[in-house]
C-alpha cells in the first residue's frame, strides 16, 4: 500500500470475484452463477450487424433505445428505467449518493453491500437470518438506513413472502428499500406490483444471470420518475456513457426475446431441482432455492471445503465462502441438465 491511498480507505477489504480459469475447456464451470445457455439469438445477430464501426463514437448517455425495451417488458414508463453497468454500478450509486443514514442488510446476503458501505464510508448495519436463513422483517423496524435485500437471497436461494417486503416499506415510508432481483427470474416473485403504491421502493435488476449476458455488464433499477431523476443524477456527475453501444444492443435485443428466456430459465429450473433432490438422496441439506443456483451443505459427512476441493480436483468449480455460519455449505450454478448429472455422479463417488 502506497502512502497516496487515501486514509479512510486503508482498511478496504474488496470484493472477491469467483474465478474465471482461462482454460475452461476441461472444466465445468458452476461458480459465478452465468447461464450455461448462449445470449438470444437475436442478440448474436444483432451485435453481427456492424455496430463495431460505431465504437468511435460515443454511446447514447439516456440510452434510449435499451430503456424503451426494458420498459416496455416490465410495462412502466420509460422515466422509471435507470440502466447501469452492471447492477453492480447501480447498487454503487445507491450506496454513494442514497444511504444518508447508513445501510441495513442481513449477515449473509451478497458481498458487495459490505465491501459498498466501506468504499462509500456507509455506515453498515448488519442483521442476522434467523437460524433458517429466512430474512426476520420486524428486526429491520428501528433502523433508518437505506435497507439493501436481495431476493431471492445470496448465497441461500431463499426467496421473502411478498407480504414481507410490503412490510418492510410500511415500517417506514421514508426509509429506502432497495430489492435486489438479480435472480427473480427462477422462481421467485417481483416486487414490481408495489411500486405504484410506495416511492421507497427501487428495484434492482440484472442481465448477468437470466439473460445470458454476464460479460456484457448489464443491470438497472426500476423504480418512481423521481428516483430515477436522481440517479441519473449521480450518473452524470460520475460517468454520463456508463452502458457501451455493444451492451446497450444486446440488452435491448435479449428483452425482445421473451420465449428464448422462458426456454432458459425452464430448463434451468428443471435442472435445479433435479440436482437438489440428488443431492438430498445423499444426505445434503439443500436449502429451497428459487435462484439459478442450490446452496448445499454435507452435514457431517464432508466439510464444505473439502467437498469444494473433491469437486475441482474431478474438474466442477463450485464456490464456497469460508464465513460464519456458512462454511459447511457450497454454493452450485446451475447448468445443464448434463452439467447437473456429472455433478451428481462425481458428488456419489465424493461421499
Ligand atoms: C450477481 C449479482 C449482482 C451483480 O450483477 P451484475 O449485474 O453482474 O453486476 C447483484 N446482486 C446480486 C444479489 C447478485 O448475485
Amino acid at each position: 500500500m502506497t502512502r497516496f491511498l487515501n486514509d479512510k480507505l486503508k482498511d478496504l477489504v474488496p470484493y472477491t470475484p469467483g474465478e474465471q480459469p482461462r482454460n475452461m475447456s476441461k472444466l465445468i464451470k458452476l461458480n459465478t452463477n452465468e447461464s450455461p445457455y448462449p445470449p438470444a439469438p437475436g442478440v448474436i445477430k444483432a451485435l453481427d450487424g456492424g455496430e463495431a464501426a460505431s465504437l468511435r463514437l460515443y454511446s447514447d448517455p439516456e440510452c434510449k433505445t435499451l430503456v424503451r425495451a426494458i420498459a416496455e417488458y416490465h410495462g412502466v414508463r420509460d422515466g422509471q428505467i435507470f440502466p447501469g453497468n452492471g447492477s453492480d454500478e447501480v447498487l454503487a450509486f445507491v450506496f454513494h449518493g442514497m444511504c444518508q443514514n447508513g445501510a441495513v442488510f442481513a449477515d449473509i446476503t451478497y458481498g458487495f453491500y459490505q465491501v459498498f458501505s466501506a468504499m462509500f464510508n456507509v455506515d453498515g448495519g448488519v442483521i442476522p437470518l434467523r437460524e433458517d436463513f429466512s430474512i426476520a422483517v420486524e428486526d429491520y423496524v428501528n433502523h433508518k438506513g437505506t435497507v439493501f435485500i436481495a431476493n431471492p437471497n445470496a448465497p441461500t436461494g431463499i426467496c421473502l413472502p411478498p407480504g414481507d417486503i410490503r412490510g418492510l416499506l410500511e415500517q417506514d415510508r421514508d426509509r429506502l428499500v432497495v430489492v435486489d432481483e438479480a435472480y427473480v427470474a427462477f422462481g421467485g416473485e417481483s416486487a414490481q406490483p408495489l411500486l405504484t403504491e410506495f416511492d421507497n421502493l427501487l428495484i434492482v435488476r440484472t442481465f448477468s444471470k437470466s439473460h445470458s449476458l454476464a460479460g456484457a455488464r448489464l443491470g438497472y433499477a426500476i423504480g418512481s420518475e423521481e428516483l430515477i431523476s436522481d440517479l441519473n443524477t449521480l450518473k452524470f456527475s460520475f460517468n454520463p456513457y456508463n452502458v457501451n453501444r455493444l451492451s446497450m444492443i444486446a440488452g435491448a435485443e435479449a428483452m425482445k426475446d421473451t420465449a428464448y428466456f422462458e426456454e432458459c430459465r425452464g430448463r434451468i429450473i428443471e435442472a435445479r431441482e433435479y440436482a437438489a433432490e440428488q443431492l438430498r438422496n445423499f444426505g445434503f441439506t439443500v436449502l429451497d432455492s428459487k435462484a439459478n443456483f442450490i446452496f448445499a451443505g454435507a452435514n457431517a459427512k464432508i466439510s464444505g471445503m473439502k467437498y469444494f476441493k473433491r469437486l475441482r480436483e474431478n474438474g466442477i468449480l463450485v464456490r464456497h465462502f469460508d464465513l460464519p455460519r456458512i462454511s459447511d455449505y457450497v454454493r452450485i450454478t446451475i447448468g445443464t441438465m448434463e452439467q447437473m448429472q456429472r455433478l451428481v455422479e462425481v458428488t456419489k463417488g465424493v461421499v
